[in-house]
């Protein structure tokens, strides 16, 4: 195909932004400032050893079982809001092991490694992929590196793969080999890419009730990555299989008053329930996010959360084979500070239970199950 035309019309185009801009007295368009390694160079540099691919693969198979419901283990999603430090984040990983050991006949435990965070103004630190040290300004070929290596050393120490959000979907080749669970935000589930994109994972997937907590958007997420899709992906033409493993996420909402409306009881799950009944979709399954829109933030709650969803599981068979799973916001220190405070362990983003109450939660997961 002879391109030049195309050019000839983006030079016309350039030609009419530049003048606009200077009118605007303020430069308003993109600078392309370096290009970034490919997901492939990436992979190769910072590689995966055979021992973890045959672990992750392993650990996969554990989830998808739990999400068909050929097993009937919880699934316990935990850890730090975002993670921020490497150091601190893998001791996290690493106590979170031992108990997870101990407690695996009954709980499945996949940490949260969330190195993507989604701001709600666009405001904020967002995440170790656009700023690897969060008090200096965004380097993304540093956070790449540091994304991989984090999640790799994080493996390594714990034995545990992990889930991280794909808020950026053009990432997923970034660290496809390495995540056992993946996310899609409350601000991104509505969004067409996003959907399209999950249903090209081969791991499970949870959709997020959007902010406004509309169920039919997060269902019409669901049934979107299920399904098989032909698009542009990278500068590809790409196809997708459809991912059967694509799931909601409870996660509270935020009703127009700005006050936070939870979603997480009885009452919410029997409506989940109804309308997963009228749909096309497979694989009905359910996993409640106890912070957010949910605990309000008040991170304590999250332990009182838990143990209601636990209590609906019992109360009901079919919400018991709906809900498999929780996701709960902890790290080392309780609560959260502020960039720059500097307290090791301690989430720079949303208020996190502490460890020791962590700890004593996944106890009481494995006991009332
Ligand atoms: C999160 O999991 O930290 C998060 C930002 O979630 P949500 O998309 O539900 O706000
Ligand atoms: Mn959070």
């Amino acid at each position: 195909m002879d391109i030049k035309p195309v050019l000839k019309c983006m030079d016309a185009f350039q030609g009419f932004i530049i003048p606009y801009n200077r009118y605007k007295e303020k430069p308003m368009s993109f600078e392309f400032h370096s290009k970034l390694p490919s997901p492939s160079e990436i992979r190769e540099g910072y590689p995966l050893s055979d021992e973890m691919k045959a672990l992750k693969a392993k650990r996969d198979k554990e989830i998808s079982d739990i999400i068909t419901g050929k097993s009937d283990k919880f699934l316990l999603i935990i850890g730090p809001c975002s993670a921020d430090n490497e150091d601190s984040v893998c001791d996290y990983v690493s106590r979170l092991s031992r108990v997870a050991e101990e407690v695996s006949e009954r709980v499945m435990v996949v940490p949260r490694v969330y190195t993507n965070k989604p701001r709600t103004t666009g405001e904020g630190y967002k995440g170790l992929f656009s700023q690897p040290d969060p008090e200096k300004k965004p380097d993304f070929l540093a956070g790449l590196i540091a994304m991989r290596k984090m999640h790799i050393r994080a493996i390594a120490e714990s034995g545990l793969t992990a889930a991280d959000e794909m808020l950026y979907p053009e990432n997923w080749g970034y660290v496809e080999d390495i995540l056992s669970y993946v996310a899609i935000g409350a601000r991104s589930v509505e969004d067409q890419q996003h959907r399209m994109v999950v249903s090209g994972f081969d791991v499970a997937s949870g959709m997020k009730n959007p902010t406004s907590g509309d169920f039919a958007i997060m269902l019409n997420s669901v049934y979107a990555a299920q399904q098989a899709h032909s698009f542009v992906y990278r500068g590809f033409e790409v196809k997708t299989s459809g991912n059967p493993l694509a799931h909601t996420v409870l996660r509270g909402s935020v009703n127009k008053y700005g006050r936070s409306l939870p979603n997480y009881h009885y009452e919410d799950l029997s409506t989940l329930l109804a309308l997963y009944n009228e749909r096309d979709i497979v694989n009905p399954a359910c996993i409640i996010d106890a912070n957010h829109n949910n605990s309000n933030k008040d991170y304590m709650q999250q332990i009182r959360i838990v143990k209601e969803v636990l209590h609906s599981r019992r109360l009901n068979p079919d919400i018991r084979n709906l809900v498999k799973g929780v996701m709960v916001e902890s790290y080392i220190e309780e609560g959260c500070q502020k960039i720059g405070d500097g307290v090791y362990g301690k989430s720079i983003t949303d208020p996190c239970l502490g460890w020791e109450d962590s700890k004593k939660l996944i106890y009481d997961i494995a006991e009332l199950v």
